[in-house]
């Protein structure tokens, strides 16, 4: 790959994360290419090339499996008419001509290192080696200088900083509450990746302590910050809970959703929404979870975009709990509904972090092996259906058992099609 650009006559290096990851002894995502290769030369070098335009133009080149992003050096930023009010950069179109000016425009240093393939060495015009060995993250040039020119690059420092067990430079810190309001005005779809990155995230607890220590959690999630607010340990209790089972389930290499995250995220708002429109308007239960799960997912989306193969499962989520909390003889048929999975490890979830539910998710639990208990005396006030001893009774039909028996959380695995 560097070596058909090079054979070309042009300059190309690996770096970022790639090569960052690598010196600092972690397993590489992906490897990034900076060139002086126009995107055009690019393409013609890489037939396959595939120019995608973002705010910068790069080249996406297929290697085998793997895609490779091929980005030309960027160049040093024009005057003040390429920026807002705020300092973000809008316009960042001029290419650079040299390495050094685009190792400047890298975020952090230790991002801006450059493993040259001509002779094997690493290129550090930031000191980027000297942050690797005393694993420091810092950003290259004035800390909020650059996060105002974009201010993803917060949520960046806690990432990485996280990623790495990197301590981050205090200047990196010290901008970061007062400067977390600018991520309003960062593209919603631009945040749903980086929240995806965040968050399906073997460090996903601590990336989430970490965004709401910092204050950039309010601007991702105002409405679960606001349950945070109202009651903080019950949140907390659900919302790390939930993290926590997505980031084993990634070190077990199981699949995780980000229809499940959502569901999980926005849940407490969705219950205290549906408590108040039952009591205030007099909403039956089912309608009150209709109206507060398309209110919850309308107004998230404003900050983080949702998309819709991820939002409509998360709703499916949150109203298949209360056919969960009725136990009666027709309740087998829950067993099989293509959500039922991601349903009943919401459940367990629920039942985890406080809600009074543990007698519920056991019953679930042996209801998937087969075994269920009988309905317990009164059990089916919620239903009002009528038991018929239950599960077990008479109308028992023979199931496909699904996934690993109880306390999993494999319903995570349940990606849309
Ligand atoms: P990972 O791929 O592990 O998530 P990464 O640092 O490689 O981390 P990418 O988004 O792949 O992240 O970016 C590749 C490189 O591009 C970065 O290492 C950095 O040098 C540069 N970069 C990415 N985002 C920014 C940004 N917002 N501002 C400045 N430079 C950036
Ligand atoms: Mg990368």
């Amino acid at each position: 790959m560097l070596y058909g650009l090079k054979d070309a006559g042009f300059e190309a290096y690996i770096v970022g994360g790639g090569v960052r990851d690598l010196l600092a002894g972690v397993k590489p995502k992906d490897f990034d290419v900076a060139t002086n290769a126009h995107p055009e030369q690019i393409r013609k070098v890489f037939r396959s090339a595939r120019l995608i335009g973002r705010r910068f133009m790069i080249a996406h080149v297929r290697m085998g499996q793997e895609i490779v992003e091929v980005a030309t050096f960027r160049g040093p930023i024009g005057d003040s008419h390429d920026r807002d009010e705020t300092g973000r950069i809008l316009s960042d179109n001029i290419y650079g001509t040299t390495l050094e000016e685009d190792a400047i425009r890298r975020d952090f240093t230790i991002n801006a290192l450059y493993y040259d393939i001509r002779d094997h060495s690493i290129v550090d015009y930031v000191g980027g080696m000297d942050d690797l060995k005393s694993k420091t993250l810092r950003l290259i040039g004035d800390p909020e200088l650059r996060y105002r020119e974009d201010p993803v690059r917060m949520l960046r420092s806690v990432r990485i900083g996280n990623k790495l067990h990197f301590r981050l430079d205090q200047g990196a810190v010290e901008p970061l509450h007062r400067l977390a309001p600018l991520l309003k005005e960062i593209p919603p779809a631009r945040l749903f990746d980086e929240v995806l990155k965040l968050l399906l995230s073997t460090e996903a607890v601590e990336n989430f302590r970490a965004l709401h220590w910092f204050g950039l959690w309010q601007e991702l999630f105002p409405d679960t910050d606001l349950a945070l607010e109202r009651e903080p340990e019950r949140a907390r209790a659900f919302i790390e809970a939930s993290l926590a089972n997505t980031a084993e389930r990634l070190k077990s290499e199981q699949p995780v959703s980000p229809a499940f995250l959502f569901a999980s995220l926005l849940w407490l708002p969705v219950q205290a929404r549906m408590t108040e429109l039952q009591a205030k308007q007099g909403h039956n239960q089912h309608l009150a979870l209709v109206q507060a799960s398309e209110e919850a997912v309308a107004r998230q989306s404003l900050r983080v975009a949702i998309p819709r193969r991820f939002s409509v499962p998360a709703k499916e989520i949150w109203q298949f709990q209360p056919r969960l909390e009725q136990r009666h003889g027709r309740s087998q048929r829950l067993l099989t509904h293509p959500r039922f999975r991601a349903a009943y490890d919401f459940l367990l979830l629920r039942a985890q972090s406080g809600e009074p539910l543990k007698e519920l998710a056991d019953w679930w639990t042996a209801a998937q092996e087969g075994q269920p208990p009988p309905v317990p005396e009164g059990a089916e006030h919620h239903g009002g259906q009528g038991g018929q001893g239950g599960p077990g009774g008479g109308r028992r039909r023979r199931r496909r058992r699904r996934g690993r028996g109880g306390g999993g959380g494999g319903g995570q695995g349940h990606q849309p099609p």
